[in-house]
Protein backbone atom coordinates (compact mmCIF):
# COMPACT_ATOMS: atom_id res chain seq x y z
CA UNK A 1 0.00 0.00 0.00
CA UNK A 2 1.64 3.44 -1.28
CA UNK A 3 1.10 6.55 1.03
CA UNK A 4 2.74 9.72 1.66
CA UNK A 5 5.94 8.21 2.67
CA UNK A 6 6.58 6.51 -0.04
CA UNK A 7 7.61 9.81 -2.08
CA UNK A 8 9.30 12.75 -1.58
CA UNK A 9 7.18 15.59 -3.24
CA UNK A 10 10.14 18.33 -3.28
CA UNK A 11 10.03 19.58 -6.85
CA UNK A 12 6.94 18.05 -7.62
CA UNK A 13 3.03 18.95 -7.92
CA UNK A 14 0.81 16.85 -5.78
CA UNK A 15 -2.58 16.44 -7.43
CA UNK A 16 -4.75 15.70 -4.88
CA UNK A 17 -8.38 14.75 -4.95
CA UNK A 18 -9.97 16.02 -1.28
CA UNK A 19 -13.42 15.63 0.09
CA UNK A 20 -14.59 19.14 0.42
CA UNK A 21 -17.99 18.49 0.04
CA UNK A 22 -18.76 20.46 3.16
CA UNK A 23 -21.88 22.54 4.54
CA UNK A 24 -22.73 26.10 3.66
CA UNK A 25 -24.73 28.35 4.95
CA UNK A 26 -27.15 30.51 3.42
CA UNK A 27 -24.31 33.19 3.08
CA UNK A 28 -22.05 30.51 1.79
CA UNK A 29 -20.06 30.10 4.64
CA UNK A 30 -18.89 26.22 5.55
CA UNK A 31 -20.41 25.44 8.74
CA UNK A 32 -18.42 22.45 9.60
CA UNK A 33 -14.88 22.51 8.54
CA UNK A 34 -14.39 18.90 9.82
CA UNK A 35 -13.34 17.49 6.07
CA UNK A 36 -10.99 20.46 5.77
CA UNK A 37 -8.70 19.90 8.90
CA UNK A 38 -9.18 16.47 7.94
CA UNK A 39 -7.02 17.38 4.99
CA UNK A 40 -4.52 18.91 6.78
CA UNK A 41 -1.75 16.42 7.55
CA UNK A 42 -1.73 15.06 3.85
CA UNK A 43 -1.05 19.00 2.47
CA UNK A 44 0.93 19.76 5.47
CA UNK A 45 3.53 17.12 4.82
CA UNK A 46 3.85 18.20 1.09
CA UNK A 47 4.49 21.38 1.75
CA UNK A 48 6.66 20.43 3.85
CA UNK A 49 8.83 18.57 1.28
CA UNK A 50 9.08 21.30 -0.97
CA UNK A 51 6.54 20.38 -2.87
CA UNK A 52 2.71 22.71 -4.07
CA UNK A 53 -0.69 21.42 -3.83
CA UNK A 54 -2.96 21.00 -6.62
CA UNK A 55 -6.72 20.08 -4.40
CA UNK A 56 -9.61 18.56 -6.93
CA UNK A 57 -12.82 18.53 -5.12
CA UNK A 58 -17.14 18.33 -6.00
CA UNK A 59 -19.30 20.24 -3.86
CA UNK A 60 -23.01 19.48 -3.64
CA UNK A 61 -24.82 18.43 -6.49
CA UNK A 62 -24.86 20.71 -8.89
CA UNK A 63 -26.44 21.10 -12.93
CA UNK A 64 -23.59 21.94 -14.75
CA UNK A 65 -22.48 25.18 -13.57
CA UNK A 66 -24.13 26.66 -10.70
CA UNK A 67 -22.80 29.72 -8.86
CA UNK A 68 -24.04 28.64 -5.40
CA UNK A 69 -21.62 25.54 -5.52
CA UNK A 70 -18.60 27.18 -6.46
CA UNK A 71 -15.59 25.98 -4.40
CA UNK A 72 -14.56 29.57 -4.35
CA UNK A 73 -16.73 30.21 -1.24
CA UNK A 74 -14.67 28.12 0.75
CA UNK A 75 -11.07 29.70 -0.24
CA UNK A 76 -10.84 31.60 2.69
CA UNK A 77 -11.60 29.15 4.99
CA UNK A 78 -9.35 26.80 3.70
CA UNK A 79 -6.23 29.21 3.63
CA UNK A 80 -7.36 30.01 7.23
CA UNK A 81 -7.43 26.45 8.26
CA UNK A 82 -4.22 25.25 6.28
CA UNK A 83 -2.16 28.53 7.23
CA UNK A 84 -1.01 29.06 3.82
CA UNK A 85 -2.84 31.37 0.93
CA UNK A 86 -4.75 29.42 -0.95
CA UNK A 87 -4.71 30.22 -4.95
CA UNK A 88 -8.25 29.53 -6.53
CA UNK A 89 -8.71 28.84 -10.18
CA UNK A 90 -12.34 29.11 -11.63
CA UNK A 91 -11.87 26.08 -13.99
CA UNK A 92 -10.61 22.32 -13.34
CA UNK A 93 -9.39 21.63 -16.90
CA UNK A 94 -8.04 23.37 -19.85
CA UNK A 95 -5.57 26.08 -20.76
CA UNK A 96 -6.68 28.16 -17.50
CA UNK A 97 -5.94 25.33 -14.48
CA UNK A 98 -2.70 24.04 -16.86
CA UNK A 99 -1.37 28.02 -16.65
CA UNK A 100 -2.44 28.15 -13.40
CA UNK A 101 -0.87 24.57 -11.91
CA UNK A 102 1.96 25.66 -13.99
CA UNK A 103 2.89 28.55 -12.42
CA UNK A 104 2.66 26.82 -8.98
CA UNK A 105 5.25 27.12 -6.87
CA UNK A 106 6.75 24.84 -3.82
CA UNK A 107 4.79 25.89 -0.86
CA UNK A 108 2.00 26.93 -2.75
CA UNK A 109 -1.74 25.47 -2.77
CA UNK A 110 -4.08 25.82 -5.59
CA UNK A 111 -7.96 24.39 -5.16
CA UNK A 112 -9.81 24.00 -8.56
CA UNK A 113 -13.13 24.99 -9.06
CA UNK A 114 -15.69 21.86 -8.57
CA UNK A 115 -14.95 19.30 -10.74
CA UNK A 116 -18.84 18.34 -10.67
CA UNK A 117 -19.36 21.31 -12.97
CA UNK A 118 -18.45 18.40 -15.34
CA UNK A 119 -20.97 15.50 -16.04
CA UNK A 120 -17.42 14.01 -17.15
CA UNK A 121 -16.56 13.52 -13.61
CA UNK A 122 -19.53 11.17 -12.45
CA UNK A 123 -19.66 9.58 -15.55
CA UNK A 124 -16.01 8.23 -15.27
CA UNK A 125 -14.67 10.08 -18.97
CA UNK A 126 -11.22 8.89 -19.76
CA UNK A 127 -10.71 12.30 -21.85
CA UNK A 128 -11.94 14.54 -18.60
CA UNK A 129 -9.30 12.23 -16.54
CA UNK A 130 -6.78 12.68 -18.83
CA UNK A 131 -7.46 16.41 -18.96
CA UNK A 132 -6.92 15.96 -14.83
CA UNK A 133 -4.18 14.40 -14.92
CA UNK A 134 -1.98 17.26 -17.00
CA UNK A 135 -1.83 19.14 -14.09
CA UNK A 136 0.22 17.30 -11.38
CA UNK A 137 3.26 15.02 -11.15
CA UNK A 138 2.17 12.46 -8.30
CA UNK A 139 -1.48 11.52 -7.82
CA UNK A 140 -2.40 11.63 -3.87
CA UNK A 141 -6.03 10.66 -2.92
CA UNK A 142 -7.40 11.50 -0.13
CA UNK A 143 -11.15 11.32 -0.30
CA UNK A 144 -12.34 9.05 1.85
CA UNK A 145 -15.91 9.78 1.45
CA UNK A 146 -15.89 9.31 -2.59
CA UNK A 147 -13.63 6.12 -2.76
CA UNK A 148 -17.18 3.98 -3.29
CA UNK A 149 -17.29 5.94 -6.53
CA UNK A 150 -16.00 5.52 -9.86
CA UNK A 151 -15.60 8.88 -10.49
CA UNK A 152 -12.65 10.32 -13.00
CA UNK A 153 -11.18 12.06 -10.09
CA UNK A 154 -11.17 9.35 -7.56
CA UNK A 155 -10.40 6.43 -9.62
CA UNK A 156 -10.10 7.18 -13.96
CA UNK A 157 -7.51 9.03 -13.23
CA UNK A 158 -5.35 7.29 -11.77
CA UNK A 159 -4.23 5.25 -14.96
CA UNK A 160 -2.66 8.51 -16.10
CA UNK A 161 0.16 8.58 -12.97
CA UNK A 162 1.79 4.73 -13.65
CA UNK A 163 3.07 4.22 -10.22
CA UNK A 164 3.42 7.94 -9.52
CA UNK A 165 -0.11 7.79 -7.06
CA UNK A 166 -0.41 6.68 -3.71
CA UNK A 167 -3.11 7.38 -0.59
CA UNK A 168 -3.30 10.36 1.30
CA UNK A 169 -2.45 10.59 5.48
CA UNK A 170 -6.70 10.48 5.99
CA UNK A 171 -7.69 7.56 3.58
CA UNK A 172 -4.51 5.67 4.38
CA UNK A 173 -6.05 6.28 8.10
CA UNK A 174 -9.51 5.31 6.93
CA UNK A 175 -8.33 1.78 5.50
CA UNK A 176 -6.34 1.04 8.50
CA UNK A 177 -9.16 1.25 10.86
CA UNK A 178 -11.17 -0.62 9.18
CA UNK A 179 -8.53 -3.40 8.91
CA UNK A 180 -8.24 -3.50 12.29
CA UNK A 181 -11.66 -4.01 13.13
CA UNK A 182 -12.43 -6.47 10.04
CA UNK A 183 -8.99 -8.21 10.20
CA UNK A 184 -6.46 -7.85 12.75
CA UNK A 185 -8.48 -6.65 15.89
CA UNK A 186 -7.63 -8.02 19.06
CA UNK A 187 -10.88 -10.37 20.36
CA UNK A 188 -13.33 -10.51 21.36
CA UNK A 189 -14.38 -8.29 18.61
CA UNK A 190 -17.78 -6.56 18.67
CA UNK A 191 -19.94 -4.47 16.18
CA UNK A 192 -22.90 -2.19 17.52
CA UNK A 193 -25.77 -2.22 14.82
CA UNK A 194 -28.40 0.08 15.08
CA UNK A 195 -30.40 2.83 12.73
CA UNK A 196 -33.79 2.27 11.00
CA UNK A 197 -34.26 -0.85 8.89
CA UNK A 198 -32.24 -4.41 8.77
CA UNK A 199 -32.48 -4.03 4.94
CA UNK A 200 -29.77 -1.63 5.05
CA UNK A 201 -27.63 -3.56 7.28
CA UNK A 202 -28.60 -7.09 5.87
CA UNK A 203 -25.55 -7.25 3.68
CA UNK A 204 -23.23 -5.80 6.70
CA UNK A 205 -24.91 -8.22 8.93
CA UNK A 206 -23.64 -10.97 7.15
CA UNK A 207 -20.51 -9.78 5.78
CA UNK A 208 -18.92 -9.51 9.58
CA UNK A 209 -20.40 -13.15 10.75
CA UNK A 210 -17.30 -14.23 9.73
CA UNK A 211 -15.37 -11.68 11.93
CA UNK A 212 -17.18 -10.90 14.88
CA UNK A 213 -17.40 -12.53 18.38
CA UNK A 214 -20.60 -10.29 19.72
CA UNK A 215 -23.36 -8.45 17.94
CA UNK A 216 -25.34 -5.68 19.27
CA UNK A 217 -28.81 -4.90 17.64
CA UNK A 218 -30.68 -1.57 18.52
CA UNK A 219 -32.95 0.85 16.88
CA UNK A 220 -35.38 0.25 14.91
CA UNK A 221 -34.21 -2.88 13.37
CA UNK A 222 -35.21 -4.73 16.20
CA UNK A 223 -38.23 -4.90 15.66
CA UNK A 224 -38.35 -7.28 12.74
CA UNK A 225 -36.17 -9.45 14.97
CA UNK A 226 -38.31 -9.62 17.58
CA UNK A 227 -41.62 -9.79 15.70
CA UNK A 228 -39.73 -12.59 13.62
CA UNK A 229 -39.41 -14.38 17.31
CA UNK A 230 -42.53 -14.17 18.58
CA UNK A 231 -42.70 -11.10 20.06
CA UNK A 232 -45.24 -8.32 20.89
CA UNK A 233 -44.44 -5.29 19.04
CA UNK A 234 -46.99 -2.74 18.93
CA UNK A 235 -47.10 -0.14 16.53
CA UNK A 236 -42.85 -0.26 16.23
CA UNK A 237 -41.28 0.36 12.86
CA UNK A 238 -40.65 -3.55 11.36
CA UNK A 239 -39.81 -4.64 8.11
CA UNK A 240 -42.28 -7.80 7.58
CA UNK A 241 -40.79 -9.12 4.18
CA UNK A 242 -37.44 -9.40 6.39
CA UNK A 243 -38.36 -11.17 8.88
CA UNK A 244 -37.30 -14.47 6.91
CA UNK A 245 -33.95 -13.06 6.65
CA UNK A 246 -33.77 -11.91 10.19
CA UNK A 247 -34.44 -15.97 11.46
CA UNK A 248 -31.73 -16.56 8.90
CA UNK A 249 -28.95 -14.60 10.61
CA UNK A 250 -29.98 -15.76 13.95
CA UNK A 251 -29.54 -19.31 12.44
CA UNK A 252 -26.13 -18.34 11.04
CA UNK A 253 -24.65 -16.56 13.94
CA UNK A 254 -25.19 -19.54 16.04
CA UNK A 255 -23.77 -21.95 13.67
CA UNK A 256 -20.45 -19.27 13.99
CA UNK A 257 -20.80 -18.68 17.46
CA UNK A 258 -21.19 -15.51 17.03
CA UNK A 259 -23.31 -14.33 19.88
CA UNK A 260 -26.13 -11.67 19.21
CA UNK A 261 -27.79 -9.24 21.54
CA UNK A 262 -30.96 -7.75 21.24
CA UNK A 263 -32.62 -5.11 23.71
CA UNK A 264 -34.96 -6.90 26.91
CA UNK A 265 -36.82 -3.80 27.14
CA UNK A 266 -37.62 -0.35 25.42
CA UNK A 267 -38.80 3.06 25.89
CA UNK A 268 -42.29 2.64 24.11
CA UNK A 269 -44.21 5.97 22.57
CA UNK A 270 -47.43 6.50 22.20
CA UNK A 271 -46.82 8.86 19.26
CA UNK A 272 -43.57 9.35 17.07
CA UNK A 273 -42.89 12.71 18.87
CA UNK A 274 -40.56 14.11 21.53
CA UNK A 275 -43.76 14.64 23.58
CA UNK A 276 -45.01 11.08 23.55
CA UNK A 277 -46.17 9.67 26.95
CA UNK A 278 -43.98 6.85 27.42
CA UNK A 279 -43.58 3.67 29.30
CA UNK A 280 -40.43 1.38 29.57
CA UNK A 281 -41.67 -2.13 28.83
CA UNK A 282 -40.20 -5.79 27.74
CA UNK A 283 -39.36 -5.58 23.78
CA UNK A 284 -41.78 -8.41 23.50
CA UNK A 285 -44.40 -7.07 24.61
CA UNK A 286 -45.43 -3.42 23.09
CA UNK A 287 -48.86 -2.77 23.58
CA UNK A 288 -50.96 -1.55 20.59
CA UNK A 289 -50.85 1.75 20.06
CA UNK A 290 -47.23 2.01 21.16
CA UNK A 291 -43.83 1.92 19.16
CA UNK A 292 -40.27 1.33 20.69
CA UNK A 293 -37.92 4.00 20.13
CA UNK A 294 -35.07 3.74 21.93
CA UNK A 295 -33.64 1.00 24.57
CA UNK A 296 -34.27 0.51 27.60
CA UNK A 297 -32.77 0.84 31.37
CA UNK A 298 -31.38 -3.13 31.11
CA UNK A 299 -30.77 -3.22 27.71
CA UNK A 300 -28.19 -0.44 28.55
CA UNK A 301 -26.84 -1.95 31.32
CA UNK A 302 -26.49 -5.30 29.37
CA UNK A 303 -24.85 -3.46 26.47
CA UNK A 304 -22.44 -1.86 28.77
CA UNK A 305 -21.42 -5.73 29.90
CA UNK A 306 -20.82 -6.68 26.30
CA UNK A 307 -19.16 -3.42 25.14
CA UNK A 308 -16.73 -3.22 28.01
CA UNK A 309 -15.33 -7.24 28.08
CA UNK A 310 -14.54 -6.63 23.81
CA UNK A 311 -11.15 -5.12 22.73
CA UNK A 312 -12.25 -4.09 19.16
CA UNK A 313 -15.24 -2.45 18.86
CA UNK A 314 -17.69 -1.39 15.35
CA UNK A 315 -20.71 0.94 15.75
CA UNK A 316 -22.60 1.77 13.27
CA UNK A 317 -26.20 2.96 13.86
CA UNK A 318 -27.94 4.67 16.63
CA UNK A 319 -30.01 2.42 19.07
CA UNK A 320 -32.86 5.00 19.23
CA UNK A 321 -34.27 7.86 17.55
CA UNK A 322 -31.32 10.42 18.78
CA UNK A 323 -32.95 13.04 17.04
CA UNK A 324 -35.36 13.56 20.09
CA UNK A 325 -34.27 14.36 23.20
CA UNK A 326 -36.61 11.74 24.89
CA UNK A 327 -35.02 8.97 22.89
CA UNK A 328 -31.30 9.87 23.06
CA UNK A 329 -30.30 8.03 26.58
CA UNK A 330 -30.11 4.83 24.75
CA UNK A 331 -27.44 5.90 22.53
CA UNK A 332 -25.70 8.65 24.89
CA UNK A 333 -24.99 5.66 27.34
CA UNK A 334 -23.67 3.76 24.31
CA UNK A 335 -21.47 6.36 23.79
CA UNK A 336 -20.63 6.45 27.28
CA UNK A 337 -19.90 2.52 27.37
CA UNK A 338 -17.46 3.16 24.25
CA UNK A 339 -15.60 5.51 25.72
CA UNK A 340 -14.77 4.27 28.49
CA UNK A 341 -13.64 0.71 27.24
CA UNK A 342 -11.59 3.08 24.87
CA UNK A 343 -9.94 4.58 27.82
CA UNK A 344 -9.46 1.20 29.07
CA UNK A 345 -7.69 0.02 25.79
CA UNK A 346 -10.03 -1.00 23.36
CA UNK A 347 -9.97 -0.16 19.89
CA UNK A 348 -13.25 1.88 18.39
CA UNK A 349 -14.24 2.69 15.31
CA UNK A 350 -17.41 4.88 14.40
CA UNK A 351 -18.56 4.82 11.27
CA UNK A 352 -21.19 5.21 8.60
CA UNK A 353 -24.52 7.59 8.43
CA UNK A 354 -26.16 8.62 11.53
CA UNK A 355 -23.88 7.38 13.90
CA UNK A 356 -21.30 9.57 13.26
CA UNK A 357 -23.95 12.46 13.32
CA UNK A 358 -25.08 11.17 16.82
CA UNK A 359 -21.35 10.96 18.44
CA UNK A 360 -20.96 14.53 16.98
CA UNK A 361 -23.38 15.80 18.42
CA UNK A 362 -23.24 13.93 21.93
CA UNK A 363 -19.39 14.84 22.05
CA UNK A 364 -17.65 11.29 21.70
CA UNK A 365 -15.47 12.10 18.81
CA UNK A 366 -11.66 12.62 20.95
CA UNK A 367 -13.09 9.73 23.35
CA UNK A 368 -13.07 7.02 20.84
CA UNK A 369 -10.43 5.52 19.04
CA UNK A 370 -11.44 6.47 14.98
CA UNK A 371 -14.61 8.14 13.39
CA UNK A 372 -14.45 7.52 9.91
CA UNK A 373 -15.26 10.87 7.43
CA UNK A 374 -16.99 8.28 5.11
CA UNK A 375 -21.07 7.20 5.33
CA UNK A 376 -21.60 5.15 2.27
CA UNK A 377 -17.87 4.81 1.38
CA UNK A 378 -17.85 3.08 4.98
CA UNK A 379 -20.57 1.38 4.54
CA UNK A 380 -19.49 -0.49 1.05
CA UNK A 381 -16.32 -1.21 3.31
CA UNK A 382 -18.36 -3.10 6.02
CA UNK A 383 -19.79 -4.70 3.20
CA UNK A 384 -16.96 -6.74 2.23
CA UNK A 385 -16.62 -4.54 -0.97
CA UNK A 386 -13.43 -3.19 -2.42
CA UNK A 387 -14.18 0.45 -3.15
CA UNK A 388 -12.77 1.22 -7.12
CA UNK A 389 -11.00 4.43 -5.90
CA UNK A 390 -8.87 2.05 -3.28
CA UNK A 391 -8.78 -0.60 -5.27
CA UNK A 392 -6.87 1.88 -8.44
CA UNK A 393 -4.18 3.03 -6.31
CA UNK A 394 -3.25 -0.98 -5.13
CA UNK A 395 -3.72 -2.22 -8.58
P1 LIG B 1 -29.52 4.54 9.69
O1 LIG B 1 -29.34 5.64 8.68
O2 LIG B 1 -30.03 3.26 9.09
O3 LIG B 1 -28.33 4.36 10.58
O4 LIG B 1 -30.75 4.98 10.59
C1 LIG B 1 -30.67 6.06 11.46
C2 LIG B 1 -32.05 6.47 11.85
O5 LIG B 1 -32.69 5.43 12.55
C3 LIG B 1 -32.06 7.65 12.78
O6 LIG B 1 -32.58 8.76 12.11
C4 LIG B 1 -32.96 7.22 13.94
O7 LIG B 1 -33.89 8.19 14.30
C5 LIG B 1 -33.66 6.01 13.38
N1 LIG B 1 -34.11 5.09 14.44
C6 LIG B 1 -33.38 4.57 15.42
N2 LIG B 1 -34.12 3.83 16.24
C7 LIG B 1 -35.39 3.88 15.78
C8 LIG B 1 -36.64 3.32 16.22
N3 LIG B 1 -36.71 2.56 17.29
N4 LIG B 1 -37.74 3.60 15.49
C9 LIG B 1 -37.65 4.38 14.39
N5 LIG B 1 -36.51 4.92 13.93
C10 LIG B 1 -35.39 4.68 14.61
Amino acid sequence: MKTLNDFNFDNKKALIRVDFNVPLNDKFEVTDTTRIVSAKPTIIKILEDGGSCILMSHLGRPKGVQEEFSLKHIVSKVSEIIGVEVQFVSSCVGEEAEKAAANLQPGQILLLENLRFHEEEKKGDEGFAEALSKLGDIYVNDAFGTAHRAHASTTIVVQFFNDKKCFGALLAKEIESIKKVMETGEKPVLAVLGGAKVSSKITIIENILDKVDHIIIGGGMTFTFIKALGGQIGDSICEDDKMELALDILKQAEAKNVKIHLPVDVIAANSFSNDAETQVVNVNAIPEGWQGLDCGPKSITLAHEVVNTCKTILWNGPLGVFEMESFAKGTIELGNSISEATKNGAFSLVGGGDSVAAVKQFGFQDKVSYVSTGGGAMLESLEGRTLPGIAAILE
